[in-house]
């Protein structure tokens, strides 16, 4: 079942997302070589408990953070860990908030230091093809816009797009439907309507599609081990056009790519 949000409610969503951006900004401003991921974890919750909100993912099915950090390989759901960031390495960095009744969902991949220029460039076709699928977001277009999208940009530059894994409704609930898968065909799946509010979040593999799980219960990781990245936004269905109400702004402020 869809959720129509009335514009109040989306109005509650950007006051959300404006403290999930300010989130993604303060870990921004620690993401060097040294450091390790638990702190980028603590300094995150504490930054959206300070600010009144709820880490959206901690405790969501039992997951131990608030903040999924994936290097390299790992595409989703990784767990914060001692290990410290090594130049050349990339690392998704995926966060939540819950406030005022709703929750916000937005994702960034980074370049750690001196990374390959392959890596590089899959970092920066990821976040294109991001924007690709938020211009799909318009009443009248389907959930297979968006994908269709996604994916024939991303496979243009030989990538290949993770299937397990695919966008979402967000509301009341982190995850509500209808899913927004990063690939598909043109005028299928749920027709957009006014209202809607969508996570759109490409995977996108430098190498082969496959993903596995770790033994952990949550991290996915390629199957081949070649790096993957995500990028995400909370987009909101108007009569107007998409609206992004989650934001990368205050990451770009301090991060240069
Ligand atoms: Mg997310
Ligand atoms: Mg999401």
């Amino acid at each position: 079942m869809i959720y129509y949000k009335t514009s109040e409610e989306i109005e509650l969503i950007k006051e959300s997302a404006d403290i999930l951006g300010r989130a993604h900004g303060e870990v921004a401003k620690l993401i060097k070589p040294g450091i390790n991921t638990l702190k980028l974890d603590k300094l995150a919750e504490e930054f959206i408990r300070d600010n009144g909100g709820i880490p959206s993912f901690k405790n969501y099915n039992g997951f131990p953070f608030t903040l999924c950090v994936s290097p390299n390989e790992q595409v989703v759901h990784g767990f914060a860990n001692e290990r410290e960031l090594r130049d050349g390495d990339i690392l998704s960095v995926d966060c939540g908030v819950f406030y005022k009744g709703f929750h916000s969902d937005s994702a960034y991949t980074y370049a750690i230091g001196d990374v390959k220029e392959e890596v590089r460039q899959l970092l920066k076709v990821t976040k294109e093809s991001l924007y690709k699928g938020i211009e799909q977001a318009v009443v009248g277009n389907r959930t297979g816009d968006i994908g269709y999208a996604v994916q024939h940009y991303a496979e243009n530059y030989g990538y290949s797009i993770v299937r397990e894994l695919v966008g979402h409704g967000v509301g009341k609930e982190l995850h509500e439907s209808p899913e927004v898968p990063n690939y598909g065909k043109r005028g299928r799946g749920t027709q957009l309507k006014e209202g809607m509010v969508i996570a759109i979040e490409p995977m996108i593999n430098l190498g082969k599609k496959e993903v596995v799980q770790e033994s952990d219960g949550w991290t996915i990781r390629t199957r081949d081990k070649a790096p993957s990245a995500h990028f995400e936004h909370t987009v909101a269905i108007t009569k107007d056009g998409p609206e992004v109400l989650t934001t990368h702004k205050y990451i770009e402020e301090v991060y240069k790519f």
